[in-house]
């Protein structure tokens, strides 16, 4: 088999980005205008706006999506989260996934042609430069390593607030080595991608694009080729075909593949090659849609258990976050030995721990509930903890030395209208 030849299957060339023989084959796809491709824009520009406004534009006083990992605590849109909500990971995690595979069951690959960030990156920066610098490779990559570090300086705001990376913009890396250090490798990151990996992080990288083949069926929307109406296909006049084999749909296609050789886990559903061929149609006098979005039965079994099981996820997490609490309160055995016998009796020792999960400082009033036999000692009998923080007060019980079984002890945590009653087994009785 020669270098550089691409497969050939059912008697057709398998368009591709990759050879056969596993080298790559270079894609630059050719521009293409049309509803669908001025819809995407239109998309897209949206979709940058909202990623770029997320950590500027504040909401109840931070950031939209401030994710302070240094400090554990988590603005999102208004709500503000401590990693004792971790559980609600698993709702946001799980709810991501399902929400994916839903929606690729009835909408096809819709994420990857209209949303994705590689998708959306590409098109709206990448490759407008990438056409407007044919003849200077070296502006080319200038402007594609500015692009990549804006998007790096976006995404790091994220995470140290854009007041933070402001001030750290203007001040020496020195003073921030970690920081300049992510900020570095990110911008490597996505000016690899985004100047050479392309469209491989699609065909080869992405897990989303590999499970294509499990999460669509026969009835998913996806972008189709009509066989019947396009076949025989060939020049004007010499076929009863409507395909004029142009290659117009092959060369816009930015993963480089040939829709008519049928569904392919390389297409990203981007709609280029529908443009692209209803430019052709329209100047041959034919009618649109020879390459069209195609769907069949919306309802079927697979998407009505879908729907059950997102309306089940959705109306758990409703009520998850609506008894999620605006403070934790623990009770914790103090580290050496669980108790201690002593001439004057038995004594445990405890810590309350206390974490203010709201943006304001709280005061929390300790109360202790006594069970029988048992005293408390507690060094203060109120504590202040300031906003996103937490506090820990040590807690001494005892109880005389002829204790019989295993008192509760018991501590009331109060602030304003919330009430936590925190427990724990008193240890050394017979
Ligand atoms: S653009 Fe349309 S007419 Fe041209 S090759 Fe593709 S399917 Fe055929
Ligand atoms: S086949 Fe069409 S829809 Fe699929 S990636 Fe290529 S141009 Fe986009």
């Amino acid at each position: 088999m020669n270098r550089h030849q691409l497969p050939v299957l059912n008697g057709r060339v398998a368009e591709s980005s990759i050879y056969a023989d596993g080298t790559r084959k270079k894609i630059e796809p050719a521009p293409v205008h049309g509803p669908y491709d001025r819809a995407r824009h239109v998309v897209f520009s949206v979709l940058v706006a909202i990623w770029v406004l997320l950590p500027i534009v504040p909401i109840n006083g931070h950031p939209a999506l401030f994710l302070d990992v240094e400090h554990r605590r988590f603005f999102v849109l208004g709500g503000t989260f401590t990693p004792q909500d971790f559980w609600l990971v698993f709702f946001l995690a799980s709810g991501v996934g399902f929400g994916l595979v839903y929606a690729t069951a009835v909408l096809g690959r819709v994420w990857c042609g209209w949303g994705c960030p590689q998708t959306v990156f590409t098109e709206t920066f990448f490759r407008p430069i990438e056409r407007l610098t044919k003849k200077k490779h070296w502006l080319r990559h200038i402007l594609f390593f500015l692009i990549a570090a804006g998007i790096a300086h976006v995404f790091v705001a994220y995470f140290v607030s854009i007041r933070a990376l402001w001030t750290m913009m203007l001040g020496s890396p020195t003073k921030h080595p970690e920081a300049f250090a992510w900020m570095l490798a990110l911008t490597g990151l996505f000016y690899g991608n985004f100047a050479f990996f392309r469209e491989q992080l699609c065909v080869v990288l992405c897990p989303y694009g590999r499970l294509q083949s499990v999460l669509l069926d026969d009835d998913s929307l996806v972008i189709a080729y009509d066989e019947k109406r396009g076949e025989p296909r060939g020049k004007k006049g010499q076929t009863t075909g409507d395909c004029v084999d142009c290659r117009r749909c092959v060369v816009v296609c930015p993963t480089g593949i040939d829709i008519r050789n049928g569904l392919q886990m390389d297409c990203i559903a981007c709609t280029a090659c529908i443009d692209a061929c209803d430019e052709i149609m329209d100047k041959l006098d034919r009618p649109r849609g020879l390459i069209k979005y195609q769907h069949g039965k919306i309802l079927r079994p697979r998407v009505i258990l879908y729907s059950v099981l997102m309306a089940i996820g959705a109306t758990v997490f409703f009520f998850a976050t609506r008894t999620r609490t605006d403070f934790e309160a623990t009770l914790l055995r103090q580290p050496g030995p669980p108790f201690v016998r002593e001439e004057s009796g038995l004594r445990n020792g405890f810590v309350v721990h206390v974490a203010n999960k709201t943006s304001a400082p709280k005061t929390y009033l300790l109360e202790p509930e006594p069970d029988a036999g048992t005293q408390y000692i507690l060094p203060m009998s109120s504590v202040e903890v300031a906003a996103m923080s937490d506090a820990r007060v040590p807690v001494f019980v005892t109880a005389p030395s002829d204790l019989h079984g295993k008192p509760k002890v018991r501590i009331r945590v109060r602030s304003g209208e919330e009430t936590r009653v925190v427990e724990a087994v008193f240890l050394g009785g017979s």
